[in-house]
């Protein structure tokens, strides 16, 4: 580990203010910047450590819920209006990590979280573009049933691994940013990029931006709305394969769906084919599985993860069927 200076935020203000200087990095929970602080990833000049500022209370303006990003994941899962009308959000924070871990994490620093690709947490002998730009991708060829299906390049396959970002795609979620030139939104599915010849730059955060909050609207796809998650132990694993899937129904018919995958892509990953699969359809077995295998369609496989097509697929459709209980 490097030696690093260490600044307690007090106010928004001392935040603003230290990430105009290079080199400055948020300490939220501390649950993945330490990690690869100590793994020799990360090598941050300076952490400026906001776990002491007391989040906004959550609240509902125009039927979006706003959530401040300071929030600790287990605060939010325990929100009522989380609970009765986005169910796949609370779903998605109660499914990840450990309770330990969501009484540390933020929302803000969940969002951001890094690959947990192995070849870059763990770095020297194997190659890696992400971890050392230019310096080649050891999953191409190597261990990559853990990589991703959708959104990869040449360069890098690595999955984005958050639970709760996958879920925000699929309701429209915005983030509220703050920055030396003000505040802006922006639509989640734009948060994070796709690898292309520059794995290592993850965002579309500037680097002295800061998430401030996460806008969800509270439609009626997100009332009857379930995520479904995959992983090799019932716990305390991130997703092999999920879905965060919504409906809304017009007497048999479907009239909205909301449908994205996480544990399959470089990015939280909203599926347009299998949404449309469904649009003004009736839901049962056969619509959900068609609608699960249109989600597959295209996805580039590997040596060692073609196995989540099928599975995907299944994921997705029995998402579906919970989410039709829920209407
Ligand atoms: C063993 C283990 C298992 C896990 N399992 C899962 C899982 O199954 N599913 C899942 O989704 N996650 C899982 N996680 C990830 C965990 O949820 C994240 O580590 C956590 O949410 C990060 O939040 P934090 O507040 O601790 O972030 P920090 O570690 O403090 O920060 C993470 C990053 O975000 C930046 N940051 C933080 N807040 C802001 C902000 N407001 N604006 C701008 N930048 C910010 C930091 O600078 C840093 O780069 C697991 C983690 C561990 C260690
Ligand atoms: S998949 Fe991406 S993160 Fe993993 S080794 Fe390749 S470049 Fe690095």
């Amino acid at each position: 580990m490097h030696p690093f200076s260490y600044f307690r935020a007090s106010g928004a203000d001392d935040v603003n203010k230290a990430l105009r200087d290079e080199g400055t990095r948020i300490l939220a929970g501390g649950t993945t910047l330490y990690d690869l602080m100590k793994l020799d990833v990360e090598n941050p000049v300076r952490v400026v450590d906001i776990s002491g500022l007391a989040p906004q209370p959550i609240r509902v303006e125009n039927d979006t819920l706003i959530l401040d990003s300071l929030l600790r994941m287990s605060q939010a899962a325990e929100n009522e209006t989380l609970r009765l009308r986005s169910p796949a959000l609370r779903e998605a924070l109660m499914l990840a990590a450990s309770q330990q871990l969501r009484n540390m994490a933020t929302l803000g620093g969940n969002l951001l979280q890094r690959t947990r690709c192995s070849y870059f947490r763990h770095g020297e002998p194997y190659a890696c573009n992400k971890r050392q730009p230019a310096s080649g991708c050891a999953a191409l060829e190597g261990l990559n049933r853990n990589h991703a299906l959708f959104g990869g390049s040449n360069a890098c396959i690595a999955v984005y691994p958050g639970d709760f970002a996958t879920a925000l795609a699929a309701f429209d979620a915005r983030v509220e940013i703050t920055g030396p030139s003000g505040a802006r939104e922006l639509d989640l599915v734009d948060l994070h990029r796709e690898p292309g010849e520059t794995p290592h730059l993850e965002t579309h955060l500037r680097p002295d931006e800061f998430i401030k909050a996460i806008h969800i609207p509270l439609t009626k796809a997100a009332r009857s709305s379930t995520y479904v998650k995959i992983r090799d132990r019932e716990s305390y694993a991130f997703a092999l394969v999920s879905a965060a899937v919504g409906i809304e129904m017009e007497g048999e018919i479907v009239r909205d769906v909301r449908i994205a995958l996480g544990g399959v892509a470089t990015r939280p990953w909203r599926s347009a084919a299998a949404e449309q699969a469904l649009i003004g359809r009736p839901l049962n077995d056969d619509t959900a599985q068609a609608a699960g295998r249109a989600a597959f369609v295209g996805a580039s496989t590997t040596r060692h993860n073609a196995f989540k097509t099928e599975l995907g697929a299944r994921v997705v459709a029995d998402a579906l069927m919970i989410a039709k209980t829920r209407i």
